[in-house]
């Protein structure tokens, strides 16, 4: 041990002026983050980026993004010498779904360990006060019980598509854990289940689930909109312009609102868009002109939170909390050895010469096992994906027909996680999933595009 960096003392408040360094501030949970931040008043933030610089409209004005890889130690060394953050929001990961944690499986356990082990070892050598490792609720073993609590890790075999992943966010769970253990370091982990929000990504090749649905409809309702006899006429067509101008700010796999009518609506049939009797129909909204195909039956149950609602919890918990209310909290929700200051020690479980003081820095028996303590940020509340394609085709009026193609793999059955140990922390969700697909669709027709 380095005593040079030892004696560390959380508890720290974190002030308006305080330097905080949101590390993947391009993202959809770090700039998510950065705009909670700045909405509360704080002015002294510090992002990084490698590809895509932050764009957070008006408010990066007030943004300091410095172009940072976060795999390279000396360069992530010199950045924490320079700029010297007092807090820290661990944000920055390589994520992706599961075709690609299975394919990159080298890259996803290489890059992921590196970012934070080079952030989280930084934040100690210079004295960080406070740390938020984002992690993911696919630590979770594959048969988890659901909704699960953060007790289930490491009780069984994980999923192996992304195991890769999942066993370096495990990793940066027990870094976070036994730096404070030993150095008395204040660094909480969160977990948060799926986000949707603004700057998701709508890519039909990578998206999840919910931006997939809410861009494929909304390709839907243009195209039964379109008025194909006045669009050949005359060239033109508003909705027609929608489709282009949408495949122009994101195209599929490289066709863009530049190309073909035919090469678009065969692109689009490909992704599940599928229009029929076109050649025939004059009508502007014909129910039986378009069908959205998606994968599976519909029935497996998933759980969705608002990216603002996840931010807002990230930075309440580092407002409000600390790694020894967590570990406090604890104690009504993980199985402990009967060890508390307060309850006399047996022999068997004292062992022979068991040491019955307390850690310095989280006040608990030395002997006690301190384990699972992050923490779910999750609404407790999942739906039917069959229900939310209806709940979004309803929202944005689509007229047309959702096709659920059973020949396609379902999935997970549920996935959902216990959120009672936040809760219990004094904080709760409040968007709704109807709201914050009717914000996020605004956000998709209006800001995005703006
Ligand atoms: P994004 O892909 O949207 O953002 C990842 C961020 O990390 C980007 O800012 C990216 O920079 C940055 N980054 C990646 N590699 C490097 C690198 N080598 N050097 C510097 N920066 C790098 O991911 P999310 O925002 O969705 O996820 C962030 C965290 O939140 C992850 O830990 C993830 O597990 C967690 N999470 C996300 C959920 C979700 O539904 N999205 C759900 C649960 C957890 P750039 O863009 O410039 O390349």
């Amino acid at each position: 041990m380095n005593v040079e960096y030892s004696n560390r003392k959380g508890n720290e408040l974190m002030k308006l002026d305080s330097k905080i360094f949101v590390a993947g501030g391009s993202g959809l949970v770090g700039s998510a983050i950065i705009k909670n931040l700045l909405s509360k008043g704080y002015t002294n933030i510090v992002t990084n980026y490698l590809t895509r610089k932050p764009n957070l409209n008006a408010q990066s004005l007030t943004l300091n993004a410095k172009k940072l890889d976060l795999l390279d130690p000396q360069a992530v060394e010199a950045f924490f010498n320079s700029e010297s953050p007092e807090f820290v929001f661990l944000a920055a990961a390589k994520v992706g779904g599961i075709i690609a944690n299975n394919t990159y499986r080298a890259d996803f356990i290489y890059e992921n360990l590196q970012i934070q082990n080079n952030i989280i070892h930084q934040s100690y050598k210079t004295g960080v006060k406070k740390l938020m490792f984002l992690g993911s609720t696919c630590i979770y073993p594959k048969n988890a019980p659901q909704p699960m609590p953060e007790d289930c890790l490491l009780t069984d075999t994980l999923e192996y598509t992304n195991e890769p992943y999942a066993i370096a966010k495990i990793a940066g769970i027990k870094m976070c854990e036994s730096y404070n253990l030993q150095y008395g370091t204040n660094y909480i982990s969160v977990m948060p289940t799926n986000l949707y929000g603004p700057n998701d990504n709508f890519d039909l090749e990578k998206s999840h689930v919910l931006p997939a649905l809410i861009r494929k409809i909304h390709l839907g309702k243009a195209l039964e909109r379109v008025k194909w006899d006045v669009l050949r006429a005359t060239g033109k067509d508003e909705n027609w312009e929608i489709i282009k101008k949408d495949l122009d700010k994101l195209p599929i796999e490289g066709v863009d609102g530049s190309a073909s009518q035919e090469e678009i609506l065969t692109k689009l049939d490909a992704y599940g868009i599928k229009s029929f009797n076109i050649k025939h129909s004059t009508l502007s909204i014909d129910p039986n002109s378009v069908r959205i195909e998606i994968w599976g039956s519909g029935n497996p149950r998933r759980e969705f939170l608002w990216s603002e609602d996840m931010a807002d919890a990230c930075v309440y918990l580092m407002e409000n909390r600390d790694f020894s209310d967590v570990v406090n909290s604890q104690k009504d929700h993980s199985k402990f050895l009967a060890l508390n200051a307060d309850t006399p020690v047996s022999k068997e479980q004292e062992g022979c010469n068991m040491d019955l003081s307390n850690n310095q820095y989280t006040n608990t028996p030395i002997h006690q096992e301190v384990r699972n303590t992050h923490i779910n940020i999750g609404t407790g509340i999942d739906i039917s994906i069959k229900e939310l394609a209806y709940m979004i085709k309803d929202l944005i009026c689509f007229n047309g027909e959702l096709y659920f193609n059973t020949d396609k793999p379902d999935g997970t059955m549920k996935k959902l996680t216990d959120p009672s140990k936040l809760h219990a922390l004094g904080w709760k969700h409040t968007v709704e999933l109807h709201e914050g697909i009717e914000k996020m669709y605004a956000w998709y027709i209006g800001e995005r595009d703006s």
